[in-house]
């Protein structure tokens, strides 16, 4: 006797401490015993909660599930069940339990009661929820970024870490073939039917935009040839960026590959279009020319008329450049430009520039200078050079501005010489840049002030200066002036 009250003290005690809710129920489901936890998980003192039945405390929608179970086990059919399912809290709100129940037999095997111990999970329901959200969130930008992968007109192909092609688009595979008819393995550098931008001269593996990614390079607009057929070749400009995990670590490339073919067809043929009409204009003017100046020189026509036809002189000359400078860009264009160097000393070339420049600088009030060494000499292109120095320097004039100053640096580095044209002109806009050494680019500025030019004179500067292997760099501000910096290599490589 006194053993079984030991124990059933023990029992009480262990169920009134619990930090589960726990309950015994009766056979029609009454709650003849209830605990501290199971009081707070449902918002009641003992003695309510103890005048209803489980059935009163569950959620309407999950009341048949438990019920089967329930009399599954009066039937004798389980011993025990477990269940998730939504409890009503005192005040309404659901609240979600994990359920085990037990049920407990007389030594005759008769149902005495069930033994439930319920578990508040509605805080780890709640985050279950979140994460399946998160999950479907995933899922759908997953479901949409594979959608774009594969509909954009751009190929796209992704590399791993150690070069090979994890994956391409419908875009990408429909292309492959023009470079890589025989197929293609699969890893970055594979040489195919690929062409500089001149059409002509194969890449190497080192060249190709593959190979180039896959070594950590990141790159945009890189304009190259695809197919052995120039009739059916296809050109393209890819860009390329490193993909790296949430560590930094690089997990490999992304590369954009768009075709440019009608594009760079285009360009070619306003290469020819510009080549040709600068060809044929070019004749007639050298006669008109060479008429004006044998007129000039006639000494008993009215003075009136010299100076008219020093005028319409004057325009034909500038004609003349104008012509020189479109057949400039068009040569570049199609076969690149050919140097004729020899040993030419910079100083005094950049003295006579100067000099030549001396007097419109003058007129429009703005003091040029000199900084150089006494003597510089270096392997260059002396016509290409003063070219150079004339466009930088008209434009430091052109662009620079009533009273202003023009200072030209010469000087001699580790193997290299370096060129600055300093102007305190009207400067250029940080996004403009980027854009001044294209073809035909002309500044918002230089086009709101109605500053005559044709936007080729930086263009032909860059394609003389990469033709000798060098760089030009360009620091502007807008309303402070512009340094035009170039850097060449002192003798040929
Ligand atoms: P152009 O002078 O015939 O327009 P350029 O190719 O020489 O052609 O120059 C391109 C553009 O760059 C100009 O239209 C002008 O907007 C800008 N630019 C060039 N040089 C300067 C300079 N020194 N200061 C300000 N803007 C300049």
């Amino acid at each position: 006797m006194t053993e079984a009250s030991d124990a059933d003290d023990l029992w009480r005690l262990t169920l009134q401490h619990s930090p589960i809710g726990m309950a015994l129920v009766g056979l029609d489901g009454a709650l003849l015993m209830v605990n501290r936890a199971l009081c707070d998980m449902l918002g009641y003192d003992a003695v309510s909660l103890s005048q209803r039945g489980f059935q009163e405390l569950t959620h309407a929608e999950d009341l048949d599930a438990d019920l089967e179970l329930f009399n599954q086990a009066l039937a004798g059919e389980i011993d025990s069940y477990r269940l998730r399912k939504r409890y009503l809290h005192a005040d309404g709100r659901v609240v979600w339990g994990d359920l085990s129940v037990a049920l407990v037999r007389a030594q005759d095997c008769s149902p005495l009661h069930f033994i439930s111990q319920v578990l508040d999970v509605t805080e780890q329901h709640k985050n279950e929820q979140r994460l399946e959200a998160a999950r479907a969130e995933v899922e759908h930008e997953h479901q949409t970024l594979e959608a774009i992968f594969e509909a954009v007109s751009v190929g796209l192909l992704l590399i791993g870490s150690d070069g090979r092609y994890e994956r391409m688009n419908r875009r990408h595979r429909e292309t492959m073939h023009l470079p890589f008819p025989d197929g293609h393995g699969g890893e970055a550098g594979q040489l195919g039917h690929v062409y500089f931008q001149d059409g002509k001269t194969l890449m190497a593996k080192e060249d190709m935009p593959s190979y180039r990614a896959a070594q950590g390079e990141e790159f945009d607009e890189y304009t190259y040839w695809v197919g052995e057929d120039p009739h059916t070749r296809a050109a393209f400009s890819t860009s390329a960026r490193q993909v790296r995990g949430p560590d930094g670590a690089r997990l490999g490339a992304a590369l954009a590959y768009q075709e440019i073919t009608d594009l760079m067809r285009a360009v070619h043929i306003q290469d020819k279009f510009v080549s040709s009409v600068s060809h044929e204009l070019r004749t007639p003017l050298t006669s008109v020319l060479g008429y004006l100046e044998m007129l000039c020189e006639h000494a008993e026509l009215p003075p009136d008329v010299t100076s008219q036809l020093q005028v319409v002189q004057r325009n034909a000359l500038r004609l003349r450049e104008l012509l020189s400078d479109l057949l400039h860009v068009a040569q570049v264009g199609e076969d690149g430009l050919r140097l004729q160097r020899a040993p030419v000393e910079l100083v005094g070339l950049v003295n006579e520039a100067v000099e030549a420049t001396r007097p419109f600088a003058e007129k429009d009030g703005i003091a040029i200078k000199v900084d150089a060494p006494h003597r510089i000499s270096a392997l260059v292109d002396e016509q290409r050079i003063r070219q150079v120095l004339d466009n930088l320097l008209s434009n430091a004039i052109k662009y620079g501005g009533t009273g202003g100053s023009v200072t030209v640096v010469l000087r001699q580095g580790d193997g290299v010489i370096e060129l600055e044209v300093i102007d305190t002109g009207m400067g250029i806009a940080q996004d403009e840049i980027e854009h001044v050494f294209g073809r035909f680019f002309r500044g918002g500025e230089a086009l709101d002030k109605h500053i005559p030019g044709t936007g080729l004179g930086l263009n032909i500067v860059s394609s003389i200066v990469a033709a000798h292997d060098g760089v030009v760099a360009l620091e502007s501000e807008l309303g402070r002036g512009s340094t035009f910096r170039i850097t060449l290599p002192q003798h040929a490589p």
